[in-house]
């Protein structure tokens, strides 16, 4: 569905990140409707991942503002109660899983209900078997990551992000660390994911996903986003030549 007619959950507003003097990108505006999908897509060292890490903080961006569901994220101060709410508003899956080795799936998404939302053991180990149905996993909970498929993994770390129930899911390039018969089982937790009304932000290289899934598409290329359109829009006409020579080759 296209965003545009709804409020948006996340907003950003002049946001600009350099590493150095290296300028990632400047000036960024776009929002984030609220229930709805906005894939991220454009060429390797765009600044996409730096994007995602500046909504959630682990990167802190230099000039501008974040604002989620009505809470401004200001760049350069990070007030320890606003770093609270960032933490409990904002869901992060990344490429590479991040699950802890030594844990089992069950553990894994019930340590961040202990740390974060304070639930007792029991409690935690309640909501992370419940967790890890949602995402087909239940017979798996006592695994370590070791003994999952890459895709098992990462519907893992998918059920401890949706655990702490964030108000907006990021996730970077959440298949491409998988072979391509391992993508499909975790595009159609995400697939299922989107039509449960969830606000997620998604850097990705699968256009189809993008294409099906996605209400608004941004393309950062060239220090900012260049485009942002709805997908029908974007992948049939798009505005931008550096638009049509990325998906010239990713298409
Ligand atoms: P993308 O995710 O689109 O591939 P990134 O956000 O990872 O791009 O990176 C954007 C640019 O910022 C790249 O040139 C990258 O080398 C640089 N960069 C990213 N993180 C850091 C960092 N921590 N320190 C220095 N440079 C970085
Ligand atoms: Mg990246």
């Amino acid at each position: 569905m296209n965003g545009a007619a709804r409020p948006p959950l996340v907003s950003v507003r002049g946001l600009s990140k350099s590493f150095g003097d290296h300028l990632v990108f400047s000036d960024v505006d776009f929002d984030v409707p609220a229930g709805s999908v906005t894939a991220i897509i454009g060429p390797s060292g765009s600044g996409k991942s730096t994007m995602l890490r500046c909504l959630n903080r682990l990167e802190e961006p230099d000039t501008g503002e974040v604002v989620i569901a009505g809470t401004v994220y200001p760049a350069g101060r990070k007030p320890v109660d606003a770093a609270r709410t960032l933490h409990a508003d904002v869901g992060m899956v990344f490429q590479s899983f991040n699950l802890f080795p030594h844990l089992t799936a069950l553990e894994n998404v019930a340590l961040a209900l202990r740390r974060v939302r304070r639930l007792s053991r029991g409690e935690a180990a309640e909501r992370a078997r419940a967790g890890l149905a949602e995402v087909g996993l239940a017979d798996r909970a006592g695994h370590r990551p070791s003994q999952l498929s890459g895709g098992q993994q990462q519907r893992v770390a998918i059920a401890r992000a949706l655990a702490l129930e964030p108000r907006v899911l990021l996730l970077d390039e959440p298949t491409s660390a998988l072979d391509p018969e391992l993508r499909a089982e975790v595009l159609q937790v995400l697939r299922r994911l989107a039509g449960s009304g969830i606000t997620m932000l998604v850097v990705t290289h699968e256009m189809r996903f993008a294409e099906q899934v996605a209400g608004d598409v941004l393309v950062m290329a060239e220090g900012r986003v260049i485009e942002h359109a709805p997908p029908a829009r974007l992948f049939s006409a798009p505005q931008h030549e550096r638009t049509r020579q990325f998906l010239k080759v990713v298409r």
